[in-house]
């Protein structure tokens, strides 16, 4: 992918109808102790559960998480047998649907710590136990939705309601419940013949296999390249400092991961272009069985739409989106293209005449192309050069701390909010940090977000923001708080100098960090209404909005605070530097943002199967096409693109759809 993407939210009600449970207080176990069996959901797991009362545990073993996946399966199983056990004349709300927003809201906690440590878990046995045993939930939970039973007392329910049986819902969300388990029942293909229900089945089991697997193989992928000192020339010697050292041909060499930082830190400063290009091609030649998987997954998306009579997987995603349909979507890509590829093309040119006079100057050939590796180099060239924007000297004005610090106190004041950090060694990782944030007026608790920023083996290599408890009300009138976790890859601090963040990385943080705060302040009485959970073409607005603050030259100031002295604050004149380059090079970077729009439109707009034999020339075209810079031979940017597979299939488009209100919002709201 390329650098500019925006970070996704990982939305935990796509791949599930399930919701997320509560924590109020998290216990103090020590995350060294994985070994030791006695901790809180193991007593647990050997007796009976109270879930709506289970908290957190970590330093969960293998074995915990698959029992405790065993012991939510028959929960669930207890809650559809009272349901299913319950007469036609007394099926309600309270005795149908509202038992299931209890249960999802009450097995959130059970459910996210069998998922979410597959994304973040330290150790490989754990990461594999949890995802097996969230893809044998994910199959169990298929299989419900496909119980004709459990519809029928739904349907009851409803009709019961309706001819004055019960009295009628007062409550919105709970109306709103009602019809969409309802719908959400009759989508899952209940009304289907006999035949395709087994076959809806089939494929969706195949997909969820195929999406399980890509998912695997990016956490796992522990790919590696080695790289001489003088290879690696132009490369700061800080970055150097973080690497692994070793030897290459008798001379000094280092190990370089492919996580961001150090692919940038090659793609923008390494000075021999063969560097450049050999590490993109090592990062991009990653994933080809990926894209396999890709291509079974939209196939298979494709079978199913087709079950409930749609003509492709797009018309059937889209239906229920603010674009509604195709046409809507690519018309909308297709008119920013027209309008960016004018400006792309000046932008371009600019970085190849620089291009020709830095390697004139350095009496090296000229090939007149400005190839893929080339782009992140001579566009940092350029930033130093027209707007004497030097990174690594912005970069010491954003310590990590301190921007953390500021960062909440500038929600703290904007949201009227009070965000307390505190030490909790029950987490995933020694690196992770806890903030407890409160209602600044009233004092009330209003959850929990926890950090956890730098790469390590086996994390996942984005960044992303992730629901673990969507809050909700329980039957007592108080309620449950949300938590949510931002997991990122900052560059790790060295032992000389603290993690120091380049301004693209501030906004990163802040978007993040707006997903969550925009999570923790909604107040619903369903966990499944909460935060996150709305239309997906919007969700991205109120963090792309927050976005705009990262370019106040009042903001800067107060994020600012130079490692080696915090009194010290980014100069005005870099600040005004700075701004000036918010809209540096927006014609390349939204390109393959269009272009990304575009692959995932294609691909899942097929109308039979395998329709486009081939994904990765369909990318190299595409790319060609649109963003006019050649992809890099022979690669497979499509089995690294896990947004496909993990919830914005037919919704990537999304980013820069839900841009437009964000600017609406800001514009309307701010200036
Ligand atoms: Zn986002």
């Amino acid at each position: 992918m390329n650098k500019d993407v925006i970070p996704s939210v990982k939305n935990s009600l796509i791949s599930e109808r399930f919701q997320y449970s509560n924590i109020e207080k998290i216990l103090n176990e020590d995350i060294q102790e994985v070994e030791v069996e006695t901790t809180a959901v193991s007593d647990e797991v050997e007796e009976d559960i109270d879930f709506s009362n289970l908290k957190f545990n970590w330093s969960i073993t293998a074995e915990q998480v698959y029992a405790l996946k065993d012991r939510v399966i028959e929960y669930i199983k207890t809650i559809d047998n009272q349901v299913l056990a319950t007469p036609d004349e007394e099926c309600s709300f309270d005795t149908t649907v509202g038992l299931y927003g209890k249960m999802d809201n009450e097995i959130q906690v059970a459910l996210r710590n069998i998922d979410f440590l597959q994304d973040v878990s330290p150790i490989k046995e754990i990461r594999d136990a949890s995802t097996e045993s969230s893809q044998e939930f994910d199959e169990f939970n298929l299989e419900r939705w496909k119980n004709k039973k459990i519809f029928e007392k739904i349907e009851k329910a409803r009709e019961n309601h309706a001819n004055g049986l019960f009295l009628p819902l007062k409550h919105e969300e709970d109306k709103k419940l009602l019809e969409d388990y309802y719908e959400a029942y009759r989508k899952s293909g209940l009304d289907l013949p006999e035949e395709d229900i087994k076959k809806l089945k089939e494929y969706q089991k195949k997909l969820n296999d195929a999406t399980t697997e890509y998912n695997r193989a990016l956490v796992e992928d522990t790919t590696t390249h080695i790289f001489t000192k003088s290879e690696l020339e132009g490369v700061s010697e800080d970055f150097l400092e973080g690497c692994e050292k070793t030897v290459k041909d008798g001379e000094e060499a280092y190990v370089i991961l492919m996580d961001y930082p150090s692919r940038d830190a090659i793609y923008e400063y390494a000075i021999k272009e063969e560097t450049r290009k050999t590490m993109m091609e090592v990062y991009t030649k990653r994933f080809a069985s990926n894209v396999d998987q890709l291509k079974e997954a939209t196939n298979l998306r494709l079978k199913i739409a087709n079950l409930f009579g749609y003509p492709t997987h797009s018309s059937y995603v889209l239906k229920d989106k603010m674009a509604q349909n195709q046409t809507n979507v690519l018309e909308f890509l297709e008119d920013l293209k027209v309008k960016l590829q004018p400006l792309a093309k000046k932008e371009i040119q600019t970085l190849l005449d620089l291009k020709k006079n830095i390697t004139t100057e350095l009496n090296q050939p000229y090939d007149g192309v400005l190839n893929k590796w080339d782009y992140s180099y001579y566009s940092r060239i350029l930033l130093e050069k027209e707007y004497s924007i030097n990174q690594e000297e912005i970069q010491e004005y954003f310590p990590i701390d301190e921007v953390t610090k500021e960062m909440f106190a500038l929600y703290e004041e904007i949201l009227s909010i009070k965000c307390i950090e505190v030490e909790d060694k029950n987490v995933w990782h020694p690196d992770v940090r806890h903030i407890d944030v409160y209602d600044k007026e009233t004092n009330n608790y209003i959850g929990v977000i926890y950090l956890d920023l730098y790469p390590r083996d086996g994390k996942y290599n984005h960044y992303a923001s992730f629901s673990l408890v969507c809050g909700y009300e329980k039957e007592d009138g108080s309620r449950v708080h949300s938590i949510g976790a931002m997991v990122c890859n900052f560059t790790k601090p060295t032992p000389s100098k603290p993690s120091l963040l380049i301004h693209d990385e501030v906004v990163t943080y802040f978007h993040e960090l707006g997903h969550l705060i925009h999570q923790l302040l909604s107040e619903t009485k369903w966990a499944e209404y909460n935060g996150l959970n709305v239309e997906q073409d919007f969700v991205e607005a109120p963090s792309q909005m927050l976005e705009n603050w990262c370019w106040e030259p009042e903001i800067l100031k107060r994020l600012s605070h130079h490692y080696k002295d915090v009194s010290k604050r980014l100069p005005d004149d870099l600040i005004e530097r700075l701004i000036k380059t918010k809209t540096y090079h927006s014609g390349i970077s939204n390109l393959y943002q269009i272009l990304y729009g575009f692959i995932d439109m294609s691909i899942h707009s097929i109308k039979t199967i395998n329709e486009i034999d081939d994904y990765n020339k369909l990318w190299d075209d595409l790319q060609r096409e649109i963003v006019t810079i050649e992809n890099v031979k022979d690669s497979y940017p499509l089995g690294n693109f896990n947004h496909l597979v993990g919830g914005y299939d037919a919704g990537y488009y999304g980013y820069l759809w839900s841009q437009s209100y964000s600017a609406d919002m800001y514009f309307s709201e701010f200036k």
